[in-house]
């Protein structure tokens, strides 16, 4: 079976490339994710992506257009509910390119996070599969939370600090500011 693995980030990429590789799930990395404000830390990620494909040999497909335009104006006005557009955005391109390059399948680096609403992502998932007639692979991976960021902290990998748009980084470091600071890897 091959898979499109949507992938947001290197470090919630460690877990669940183990959980497939484990199933015999052959995974192609996908990086769309125009969501990740300022263009410094977009790049800071994509380059972490990048070191760790290149060691571990994953193959990868990047979307070269940032896409910080589109993405800003599809939800100003509707910045409260933004994470909805931010999730369907990048699970809907993900299943047309599985669908259109004949992957059996598509999924989501973002089902690993423990900050994000699983729920969401999950019923998008399902709705982009029957948009697209491809099927979603679901997985419950935030049971490797931990062992997701022990495996990243050993591969010294880049951890960034909020989720990823610029509304989500005023929320951390507002909260941050007011002396309620963890660690808010996502
Ligand atoms: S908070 Fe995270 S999931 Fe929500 S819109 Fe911003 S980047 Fe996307």
């Amino acid at each position: 079976m091959s898979i499109l693995l949507h992938v947001c980030c290197a470090p919630c990429l460690l877990y669940p490339a183990r959980i497939l590789a484990n199933e015999g799930v052959d995974f192609t990395c996908y990086f769309y994710n125009p969501n990740i404000h300022p263009f410094r830390e977009f790049r800071q990620r994509l380059e972490t992506l990048k070191q760790l494909i290149d060691q571990r040999r994953y193959p990868c497909i990047i979307e070269p257009d940032y896409g910080l335009r589109d993405f800003l104006r599809a939800v100003v006005f509707g910045e409260d509910h933004r994470c909805s557009f931010c999730y369907s955005s990048r699970l809907t391109k993900t299943a047309q390119r599985a669908a259109g390059e004949g992957f059996n399948g598509f999924s989501t680096t973002l089902l690993y996070s423990r900050f994000q609403n699983h729920t969401a992502i999950t019923n998008i998932g399902h709705h982009c599969s029957d948009e697209h007639a491809v099927p979603f692979i679901y997985h419950d991976f935030r049971v490797g939370w931990e062992e997701g960021i022990r495996e990243s902290r050993e591969l010294a990998l880049y951890r960034q600090g909020y989720c990823g748009c610029i509304f989500s980084e005023e929320e951390r470091y507002n909260k941050q500011s007011q002396n309620t600071s963890t660690d808010h890897h996502v």
